[in-house]
């Protein structure tokens, strides 16, 4: 697993990668915008590693509580965080739910407050018509907090793959014992059957 440090600069240095690419298939340059912002939320503030104590769960400050439940539902690097497609799925999902708990509750304030007449009905049809009209921005944010979750499991891959060779290097002769020992032990083996054969 790489460090929040490293993961933070590799988000950095790939984005003008990510600009080049979205500007290549928008052709636009405010869509371009959108697609860098999500990913460098996707990277920083709304990655795969709010599954644990890290520097994208303390980001979120005195509202990181808000990730306690998500953290406790899930092991650290299971694909339900660490997964392409689902973990952001996932995690756009637990956010909308807060984001709905919210915006109900300062509906009902400002309802009360006498200031507004909103309705449920009237919030969903707002939401709709949001989502239809603005729907290539929706989409924009949506693919690049996948870009930037994305970098975040490469990132994640390779480090635990060169651990992983490190490890094989440091102690070559680990595997190596372990397949002499199990010679000798066939060698055993094919004794104590040869000396079965000759008793019978
Ligand atoms: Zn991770």
């Amino acid at each position: 697993m790489s460090s929040g440090r490293t993961h933070d600069r590799i988000t950095l240095w790939t984005l003008p990668l990510v600009v080049l690419v979205a500007f290549r298939i928008t052709l636009d340059g405010w869509l371009t915008v959108v697609v860098c912002l999500g990913f460098l939320l996707g990277g920083w503030v709304l990655g795969p590693d709010l599954d644990i104590h890290s520097v994208q769960y303390k980001r979120w400050g005195w509202l990181r509580w808000i990730w306690l439940p998500y953290r406790g539902s899930m092991r650290h690097r299971s694909r339900w965080s660490h997964g392409p497609i689902i973990g952001t799925t996932v995690r756009v999902l637990y956010v909308s739910v807060w984001l709905a708990l919210a915006g109900l509750v300062v509906v009902d304030v400002l309802n009360h407050a006498g200031r507004t007449a909103l309705t449920w009905g009237d919030l969903l049809r707002g939401i709709g018509w949001g989502m239809q009209t603005y729907w290539p921005w929706w989409l924009a944010l949506v693919a690049g907090l996948e870009l930037g979750a994305l970098s975040h499991y490469g990132a994640d891959w390779l480090s635990s793959r060169t651990k992983r060779r490190k490890r094989r290097t440091v102690n070559p002769r680990a595997k190596g014992r372990g397949q002499r020992a199990k010679g000798r032990g066939q060698k055993a083996k094919g004794r104590r059957q040869r000396a079965k054969g000759k008793r019978h």
